[in-house]
């Protein structure tokens, strides 16, 4: 998808801090992380939001993904987030559908 960012993530066009790659997913650290582990984990193949999502494996194959690097990293055990924004109330600021993966650190609850 011409200008989004995380497509050119994908692309090589921009650089980013690439974690994992398969055929069908990037991660990598988040530019501003909130915690000592803060991935994004992206679907290679453009979809803008979770609405947009037609084939729902997207987020098991995301959320797989997010426990590997978890268990990786020596933070399954203790824990971690996974989040998904959706659209402006939700927080969303890149188009792109993204995974955060978050951890290495006491979240804050939600409330
Ligand atoms: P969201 O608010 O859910 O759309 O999250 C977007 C995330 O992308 C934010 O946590 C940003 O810090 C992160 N981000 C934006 N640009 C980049 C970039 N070039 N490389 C890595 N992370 C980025
Ligand atoms: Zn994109």
């Amino acid at each position: 998808m011409p200008d989004c960012l995380f497509c050119k993530i994908v692309e090589r066009q921009l650089s980013s801090d690439v974690v994992y790659e398969d055929d069908d997913v990037l991660a990598f650290n988040d530019i501003h992380p909130q915690a000592p582990t803060h991935v994004l984990i992206i679907p290679k193949r453009h979809v803008a939001t979770v609405n947009d999502v037609t084939d729902a494996t997207v987020f098991s194959t995301l959320i797989v993904c997010a426990r590997d690097i978890a268990r990786k990293r020596g933070i399954a055990d203790s824990g971690y987030r996974v989040l998904l924004n959706c659209n402006p109330d939700g927080g969303q600021t890149v188009y792109h559908l993204h995974l955060h993966l978050l951890g290495g650190r006491q979240l804050r609850g939600l409330g």
